[in-house]
């Protein structure tokens, strides 16, 4: 959503709070696109702090899929949206500044990317399906949540494995 920020630079004290959607079914990250699990959105307040200044805020919680990194199972996973910026009229004076935030074009918001910078912000580093998720076994592929194995989890130490095969071959 295109959103003017016009009447709210040039009118003091004007405040509005209204609820955003995020108008596309796939959260637009870089490098990796993530289908959202359920439609989000968020509460945005716009307030004038004083004539050509405004405060603009808004927070949610966004559900989007993903794969846990140990069982490689899809799960869900919650991004907090928290944002807030300071937007006065000379920034949008000087649309395509690099210092002026991205979804910042001229004295227009765009809403949906001001919800992919939080999301990038807050994306985690690992996902996992639950905290305490044990993986998949090495040797046989198998979900270890489900239930052991049984397989032997002892991984050889690649070094003892060298001089093994020296000695092997010396007895030759
Ligand atoms: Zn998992
Ligand atoms: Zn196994």
């Amino acid at each position: 959503m295109q959103l003017n920020l016009t009447e709210y630079l040039e009118s003091e004290g004007k405040q509005k709070t209204m609820t955003v959607s995020y108008e596309k079914e796939t959260l637009d990250l870089w490098p990796t696109p993530t289908a959202l699990s359920e439609p989000f959105q968020m509460e945005l307040t716009i307030q004038n702090l004083k004539k050509g200044e405004i405060l603009i805020k808004g927070s949610g919680t966004l559900h989007c899929k993903a794969q846990c990194d140990r069982c490689l199972k899809d799960c869900d996973i919650e991004i907090p949206i928290d944002t807030e910026e300071i937007i006065t009229d000379q920034m949008a004076k000087n649309a395509g500044d690099p210092e002026n935030p991205g979804f910042l074009e001229g004295y227009e918001v765009d809403t949906d990317e001001m919800i992919e910078e939080a999301a990038a912000e807050n994306f985690p580093t690992k996902i996992l399906c639950k905290e305490d998720c044990k993986g998949i076994c090495k040797v046989c592929g198998k979900d270890l949540n489900e239930g052991d194995c049984g397989c032997d989890q002892f991984v050889p130490d690649p070094r003892m494995a060298a001089i093994g095969e020296i000695f092997a071959k010396s007895q030759k």
